[in-house]
């Protein structure tokens, strides 16, 4: 084992700020490199709990009341974030540390911000990779954190055990601005800031939310009561421990009755076939593929070779190579 493999097992924080950036890295010997630490690493299981919320809707506030929770009972927390936006707006969600400025401090919690990366995919690999290393590192809890923006809720509900939609307090109206597919695959619905002025608010918010999941259909792999729908402030920690609660009964459940680790399995077998299509696709970009791509495209534009003739000439040097 090299220093940075035993770094991180032995739960070094640098270590595994190394690791994270190794894995971040783009370049093809930083790949390597990763690829071999990632084997080398033990495997360990932490609590995986994917988190998804528009801007606003109190993700930071809650992750810090939600991460003191936890690290209050002895468990490690790590939270990484998958922000799809982040190259664009110049800074990540969490890049501002100070938005989570008791949990940043905790010893017993590690926050990473989002990778600056253009492409949904390879964020979503870096995080997925994070995960693994944050888990090797011995963190009991890892929250993922994303904004609601294209295809990232997906992303990291298919690297979470468990996946939480954060919602504000709404008008019924507004009900249905919620996208259908991500009530489909949230597991826990949390409706934050359920204190003060908009408590009651908030608590109609989850009883229209908590019809709507009803009249969904029901899964085979959880118990009859989810997905659900609570109200917590993250305010005034409101509500934080029976949302606790809630994920710890059902990824018990889940665990009890063999879905926790066949969920982990598909994703597996997800995470497989998005790798290997994106590694054909990266395979296309290469300096020599791409001349032979123009090359057989010029032929197909004059009509020598149809383009299904050309595209199994093209398959098939890519199969050689
Ligand atoms: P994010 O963009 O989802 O990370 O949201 P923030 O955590 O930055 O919070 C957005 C705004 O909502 C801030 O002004 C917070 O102070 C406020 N907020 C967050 N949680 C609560 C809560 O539980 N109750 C109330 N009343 N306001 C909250």
């Amino acid at each position: 084992m090299d220093e940075l493999t035993s770094g991180i097992v032995a739960g070094n924080r640098r270590a595994l700020s190394r690791a994270i950036t190794l894995v971040e890295s783009s370049r093809s010997d930083h790949r390597a490199r990763a690829v071999a630490l990632l084997s080398e690493l033990p495997d360990r299981k932490a609590l995986r709990i994917g988190l998804s919320g528009t801007p606003g809707v109190g993700k930071s506030t809650f992750i810090e009341a939600f991460g003191k929770l936890l690290t209050g009972q002895g468990l490690k927390v790590a939270v990484l974030a998958v922000d799809p936006s982040s190259t664009r707006s110049g800074g990540s969600i969490l890049g501002d540390k100070t938005r989570m400025e008791l949990l940043s401090r905790d010893p017993n919690a590690f926050i990473r911000p989002s990778p600056s990366q253009a492409e949904l995919g390879g964020v979503a690999r870096r995080t997925r990779e994070a995960v693994r290393l944050c888990e090797a590192a011995g963190f009991d809890i890892i929250l993922i954190e994303t904004v609601g923006v294209g295809q990232s809720e997906t992303l990291v509900a298919e690297m979470s055990d468990l996946f939480i939609l954060l919602l504000a307090p709404a008008g019924g109206d507004e009900l249905q601005g919620v996208k259908r597919g991500i009530m489909e695959i949230a597991d826990l619905i949390l409706v934050n800031k359920a204190d003060g002025d908009l408590l009651l608010t908030a608590r109609r918010t989850v009883a229209d939310y908590a019809g709507a999941l009803r009249l969904m259909r029901k899964r085979a792999y959880d118990p009859p009561e989810f997905p659900k729908a609570v109200p917590v402030s993250a305010y005034t920690g409101d509500g934080l421990e029976k949302a606790w609660e809630n994920m710890g009964y059902l990824a018990n459940w889940r665990r009890e009755h063999g879905h926790f680790d066949r969920r982990r399995a598909e994703q597996a077998r997800h995470w497989f076939l998005a790798e290997l299509r994106a590694g054909l696709l990266a395979r296309l970009e290469e300096p020599t593929t791409r001349q032979e791509l123009h090359r057989l495209g010029d032929a197909v534009a004059r009509g020598e070779i149809s383009p299904g003739h050309a595209a199994s000439q093209m398959l098939e040097q890519l199969g050689q190579g």
